[in-house]
């Protein structure tokens, strides 16, 4: 079982919370994974199961991961877009945010990546390869700069849309 991070108090508490595991991304597998694995690429080893950064074993078969396969797919699993003229103002310090985020987050959790930064109509989108990253991050900036937070789950749970802004 993983367990999830601690949250931060001040997130607003009428948001009714689910209990989001993390599922075993099976993205691009072929049957079932032969432990213990190494992705050549990122170096993260499966594992009992799951995805770790353990140091990478003797005898292990190789394996992409599916992170790695969704970044080379340009496939993402959740997106958040950030605008507003006070995230224009501090792009960058906020950016940095995101990114220190997702930093602790792949630390636990092998797969949850940033993918991309784009810029698009709408804000800037930036693209990660699990569905909770966008909200961490998202709640992150909500935590550290107020403003209007919010996201969905796409039927399924398979794809989260996330909105920050100010
Ligand atoms: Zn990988």
């Amino acid at each position: 079982m993983t367990k999830r991070a601690p949250v931060p108090s001040s997130r607003p508490p009428q948001r009714h919370r689910t209990v989001q595991e993390y599922e075993h991304d099976t993205y691009k597998l072929k049957g079932k994974l032969k432990e213990p694995a190494v992705c050549p690429q990122c170096g993260a080893v499966f594992h009992k199961g799951r995805w770790t950064w353990v140091s990478k074993p003797a005898q292990a078969h190789g394996a992409v991961c599916p992170a790695c396969h969704r970044i080379a797919d340009k496939y993402p699993k959740g997106m958040l877009t950030l605008n507003g003229p006070y995230f224009v103002a501090r792009r960058e310090e906020i950016l940095n945010l995101a990114r220190n985020e997702e930093a602790k987050e792949k630390k636990e959790h092998p797969l949850a990546r940033l993918m991309a930064i784009e810029e698009r109509p709408e804000g800037t989108v930036i693209l990660t390869t699990d569905s909770h990253l966008p909200r961490r991050i998202g709640e992150a900036l909500h935590h550290a700069y107020d403003g209007e937070f919010a996201f969905h789950y796409d039927e399924g749970e398979q794809f989260v849309r996330a909105t920050w802004s100010r």
